[in-house]
């Protein structure tokens, strides 16, 4: 998956909310090439699906499991990065693998 990130917008835009996690966009968040109406983190978390369904830990892959959905006590823009750190660490090269 090639995904450029970006920051701010091809212009400088004013802040706006993101179709997420409803939190302002702001022109020094990380944001995604190909879905400019999100933070970075909430475009991968729309596209890949929760951090449980991204670590096959959800109901999709165990089930009786109930990790569907963002992981509880933590907001829509913290599951996002959660999704985000996990699919960087998935994209890093590793060591040993290969
Ligand atoms: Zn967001
Ligand atoms: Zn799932």
């Amino acid at each position: 998956m090639d995904v450029r990130e970006v920051h701010g917008g091809p212009a400088m835009m004013p802040p706006f909310q993101c179709q997420w996690c409803k939190e302002l966009v702001t022109p020094g968040d990380l944001m995604h090439s190909l879905m400019p109406g999100y933070h970075y983190a909430c475009a991968l978390r729309v596209t890949v699906g929760s951090i449980g369904h991204t670590q096959g830990t959800c109901s999709c892959f165990v089930k009786d499991g109930t990790a569907e959905d963002d992981p509880p006590g933590l907001t829509r823009r913290q599951a996002a990065q959660l999704v985000a750190d996990y699919v960087r660490q998935q994209q890093s090269p590793q060591p040993g693998r290969n």
